[in-house]
């Protein structure tokens, strides 16, 4: 699968406790499925820090992203766990896109 936001990019395949996760090694930002999410979120702090990576860039988080298991193009929502953070899903797979510092901003919520 490749970044939804950067080009020729391939996402990684990242573990963390036994929760899978697909990153992007150049712009941090993670895609994984909403239940997955909800696990990585209840981990304690240290153990997702190991996937949530990179820097907001605001230019990267305002531009919409294409599902990368499927294509379809992803709908900006706000996350249920802090509404400022601004999150993409997929209206099709139902897949979730975090760009790059999101996730550790959901983490400090
Ligand atoms: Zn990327
Ligand atoms: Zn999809």
């Amino acid at each position: 699968m490749n970044c939804p936001k950067c080009p020729n990019q391939t996402l990684v395949s990242r573990e963390v406790r036994g929760i899978q996760v697909d990153q992007c090694d150049r712009c941090g930002g993670i895609w994984c499925d909403p239940t997955e999410l909800s696990k990585l979120l209840a981990l304690a702090d240290g153990e997702a820090r190991r996937v949530a990576g990179g820097r907001a860039d605001p230019a990267v988080n305002a531009r919409a992203g294409k599902c990368p298991r499927d294509g379809k193009q992803m709908i900006r929502v706000a996350s249920a766990r802090k509404r400022e953070v601004i999150i993409e899903t997929c209206p099709d797979c139902r897949g979730v896109w975090l760009d790059g510092g999101e996730l550790k901003e959901l983490l400090r919520a």
